[in-house]
């Protein structure tokens, strides 16, 4: 038999998924999204780029990358759009990855580093954490000769966790120059912790560090699918070569213009989830569970050995949750703080289950 088959390593990829919503309105407390929707003048914009739909985007999206630049005081042209933070992630290992070669990320980091390096074919190797955190050190025992890439996402997404400014700058300190140091952001709006490192001091003072962000997370265009980097010139010429060429449609450009324009929007979001998930982690706590400290839009409950029977539980009163055992925690429940109403049927129901 000689049909078509997939480069190696591809069928070894567990296909992602989302949690399944049985019923029309679940409680979505799975994903991390904004859940007081996005800005009104994103959606304004949104509903006015349909003049536009039957036009090809601009490729390089080059309004957008202005008003990104204009807003962080960064370089435009060392700026690329794509389809959410998870494009970029795999266009970089794509670019600078391949058979062979190998991609670090922490234990319980972001789950997209490890798919996107299996579909590239290369191996992603996984540095033990401490205390639900990153470690440096493990994180650069990790590397050989045969590294590639890093990924550090900063906070983590399911463990919240951060890594300090201080420790970023000795990680890339430390780092052979010839790894890509990648910082994914894209909680970073969130944080108030003040030793906090987006990245984007390293990405400006190394020619081999990255900073990811998104409109997916506290600008509540996660379906609108768009995210950018921050990359030393050379590599940023490089991604630009690998993306397609109409990346990021009409839609999601000027809702993204629009979105950047609101900040207050962000900073009210912002007060809101401080507020929001310490009601919920106390309430999580009263519930028994045990909750790991968060900079982020979401909580890790440790659920012991009910973490999969406390999930069923929630998804039969139609509240979604992620299970984390795709992160190697599968004692773990991931919570996105929602509204009031939301986390107080959250907390009713553990209380039921
Ligand atoms: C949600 C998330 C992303 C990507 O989101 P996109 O929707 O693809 O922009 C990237 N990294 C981390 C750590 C995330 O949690």
């Amino acid at each position: 038999m000689s049909l078509p088959q997939p480069r190696s390593g591809i069928l070894e990829i567990t296909p992602y998924k989302a949690a399944a919503a049985g019923r029309a309105h679940p409680v979505r407390l799975n994903a991390n999204e904004n859940p007081l929707g996005c800005s009104p003048r994103a959606r304004e914009a949104y509903v006015a780029a349909q003049d536009g739909i039957h036009r090809y985007p601009d490729g390089g999206a080059t309004a957008l990358r202005n008003a990104i630049a204009a807003l962080h005081g960064m370089d435009a042209g060392r700026i690329v759009c794509g389809a959410g933070a998870d494009e970029l992630i795999a266009l970089i290992i794509r670019a600078y990855a391949g058979a062979g070669d190998e991609v670090v990320h922490s234990a319980h980091g972001f789950i997209m580093y490890r798919l996107a390096a299996q579909a590239a074919g290369a191996a992603p190797v996984s540095a033990p954490e401490k205390d639900m955190r990153g470690d440096v050190e493990t994180l650069l025992a990790a590397v050989s000769p045969r590294t590639k890439i890093m990924f550090v996402a900063n906070p983590n997404n399911p463990t919240g966790s951060l890594l300090s400014a201080d420790e970023l700058k000795y990680l890339r300190e430390k780092l052979p120059e010839h790894v890509l140091l990648v910082v994914d952001a894209a909680y970073a709006e969130y944080v108030a912790e003040s030793d906090y490192g987006d990245g984007r001091a390293l990405a400006d003072a190394t020619p081999n560090t990255v900073m990811l962000r998104t409109f997916s997370k506290v600008y509540g265009l996660a379906g609108l699918r768009i995210g950018w980097g921050y990359f030393p010139q050379a590599v940023a010429d490089v991604i630009n070569r690998v993306r397609g060429a109409f990346n990021t449609g009409v839609a999601a450009q000027m809702a993204g213009i629009a979105a950047l324009a609101d900040q207050d929007f962000v900073k009210k979001s912002c007060l809101f989830n401080h507020a929001e998930r310490a009601a919920l982690a106390e309430g999580l706590q009263k519930a028994g569970l045990k909750v790991y400290p968060s900079a982020a839009n979401f909580l890790l409950a440790d659920c012991g050995a009910r973490a999969e029977t406390i999930r069923d539980g929630l998804a039969a009163r139609n509240i979604l949750v992620m299970h984390a055992a795709g992160y190697g925690l599968p004692q773990c429940l991931r919570v996105s703080v929602g509204l009031p109403e939301e986390n107080a049927r959250l907390l009713a129901a553990l209380k039921e289950i």
